[in-house]
C-alpha cells in the first residue's frame, strides 16, 4: 500500500473547503493515517518548497503557504501518489479536467488549493517534514 503527503494550502482552509477535500478524500477510498491543521513554519516551507528555491515566484510562494493555516494529510491507498495528483488536476487550475479540484475550487496556479507529492521520493521527504515517529497511523 502506497502512501502520500497531501495538504490543504490556506487558500482551501480559509474558504471552508477542509470538509469538502476530506470527503473526496474519504469517498475515493483512500485511508487518512495522519491530519493536522498548522501553521507552517517558514524554514518547513522553504525545505518543502526546495526544489523551486531559484524560481521568480518562489518569495510569493512561501509567502502565502506561511500566510495561514495549512491541513497537512498523511494518505494511503493503492497507487495513492498518483491517484491523489489525479483527484487534485493540473497546477493551473485553467488546465485542470473537469471535476478534479483545482478545475472545481482554483481560479490561480499562485492559490490552488491542494498539494500533492510527486513522486515516491517526494512523499518520503514530504511525510517526514511534517509528521514525526509515532504520528502516523
Ligand atoms: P504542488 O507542489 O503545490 O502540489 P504542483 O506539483 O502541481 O503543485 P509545482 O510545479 O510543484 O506544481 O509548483 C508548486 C507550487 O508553486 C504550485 O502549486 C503553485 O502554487 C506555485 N507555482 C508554480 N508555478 C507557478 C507560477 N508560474 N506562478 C506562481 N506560482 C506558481
Ligand atoms: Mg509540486
Amino acid at each position: 500500500m502506497e502512501r502520500t503527503f497531501a495538504m490543504i494550502k490556506p487558500d482551501g482552509v480559509r474558504r471552508g473547503l477542509t470538509p469538502e477535500i476530506l470527503a473526496r478524500i474519504h469517498n475515493k477510498g483512500y485511508r487518512v493515517v495522519g491530519l493536522k491543521q498548522m501553521m507552517m513554519p517558514r524554514e518547513t516551507a522553504e525545505q518543502h518548497y526546495g526544489e523551486h528555491r531559484e524560481r521568480p515566484f518562489f518569495g510569493e510562494l512561501v509567502d502565502f503557504i506561511t500566510g495561514g493555516p495549512v491541513v497537512a494529510i498523511a494518505l494511503e491507498g493503492e497507487n495513492a501518489i498518483a491517484g491523489w495528483r489525479a483527484m487534485m488536476g493540473a497546477t493551473n487550475p485553467a488546465n485542470a479536467a473537469p471535476g478534479t479540484i483545482r478545475a472545481d475550487f482554483a481560479t490561480s496556479t499562485g492559490e490552488n488549493v491542494t498539494h500533492g507529492s510527486d513522486s515516491p521520493e517526494s512523499a518520503e521527504r514530504e511525510l517526514a517534514l511534517f509528521f514525526g515517529d509515532g504520528e502516523l497511523l
